[in-house]
């Protein structure tokens, strides 16, 4: 059996962090929004090879970026393992091996790694399931705060770590271009820094709530909030350029994506998001520039995390 998910990346239109909690994170008040990058996972069953005990991943292979890694710690790996010690039954289960196709920037604050474990999970629940929404979410949730909302897409609010999520009202369809850099930036070590800045933590969302209920990309850009971007700046920087060059090639603001480096500029259509796109390249800063839109989808079955084939 052959089965292959897609997963969407996504950026926050707002996060607001505060103090860091007695289990080691942050509380936040976040508003995610899938962004038409993504990346697919595929689980291929291996044929007469049946798993008694431990991981019934063999093997993990990655075509894109580099940097991922391709053993028992990369997401997938471990959401595929976590699902199946949800089964009922524990009976032996064929190996498997995944395969994943980078779309999404490394280490970007794109969330990468959580679209990779969303998918999984929506892969070994096509294979193994139905587990079921409220298992998938707690098993997404352990695995890391984004995975939830990679699993679930569209624009939502997320609190607690990220992983408790209401569906937001949006009338927009938003253009982006999503500036992507050689080197990226450690989430641990941006939230540190963050701790060492003890900024106060923005958790105002009213504005924004009220510009995406409008769906004008003007009022959204005018909403965008990232209480990790003075972090991330300063860890990085070289990107305060990058978001000048951006504005000045037209896009109406950037704002770095979740724990950065990635940069995302909202702009008023596809064409003026593709020149900005341009511009950033011959600029020379950045290592990619894509254009994008958000959310990815609307479509109750393509939101979030979904399977994109099943081969018998
Ligand atoms: P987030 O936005 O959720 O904070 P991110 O987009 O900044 O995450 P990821 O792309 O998820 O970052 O990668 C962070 C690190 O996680 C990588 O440097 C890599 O070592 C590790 N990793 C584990 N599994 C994966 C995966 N499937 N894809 C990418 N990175 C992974």
């Amino acid at each position: 059996m052959k089965i292959t998910a897609k997963a969407w990346a996504k950026t926050n239109l707002h996060l607001g962090v505060g103090p860091l909690r007695g289990d080691g994170f942050h509380d936040l008040l976040t508003v995610f929004q899938t962004i038409d990058l993504f990346d697919t996972v595929t689980l291929e069953t291996i044929e007469g090879e049946m798993v008694e005990e431990g991981s019934v991943v063999k093997r993990l292979s990655v075509t894109g970026p580099r940097g991922v890694p391709e053993d028992a710690t990369n997401l997938a790996w471990r959401a595929v393992d976590a699902l199946v010690a949800r089964r009922a039954e524990q009976t032996p289960l064929p190996a498997v091996t995944l395969h994943i196709e980078k779309g999404i920037p490394v280490a970007g604050g794109m969330a990468g790694g959580s679209a990779d474990a969303a998918a999984a999970l929506r892969a070994v629940d096509a294979w193994i399931g139905p587990f079921g929404r409220e298992t998938l979410l707690e098993v997404a949730a352990e695995l890391g705060s984004d995975v939830p909302f990679c699993l679930l897409g569209g624009t939502m609010r997320g609190t607690g770590r990220g992983e408790l999520l209401v569906d937001m009202l949006n009338r927009g369809k938003y253009h982006w271009v999503v500036a992507v850099f050689a080197k990226g930036l450690s989430t641990p070590t941006v939230f540190r820094k963050h701790d060492q800045l003890d900024w106060p933590p923005n958790f105002e969302i009213e504005e924004l709530s009220e510009a995406l209920l409008e769906g004008d990309y003007i009022s959204v850009g005018a909403a965008l909030h990232n209480d990790l971007q003075i972090s991330a700046l300063s860890l990085r920087p070289e990107l305060r350029t990058v978001l000048t060059d951006g504005v000045r090639a037209g896009a109406f603001t950037g704002i770095v994506s979740g724990s950065g480096p990635t940069l995302v500029f909202i702009c008023e259509n596809a064409t003026e998001a593709r020149d900005v796109a341009d511009a950033l390249i011959d600029g020379g800063q950045v290592l990619a520039a894509h254009v994008a839109s958000g959310p990815a989808s609307r479509s109750a079955r393509t939101r979030g995390a979904h399977i994109l084939s099943i081969e018998d």
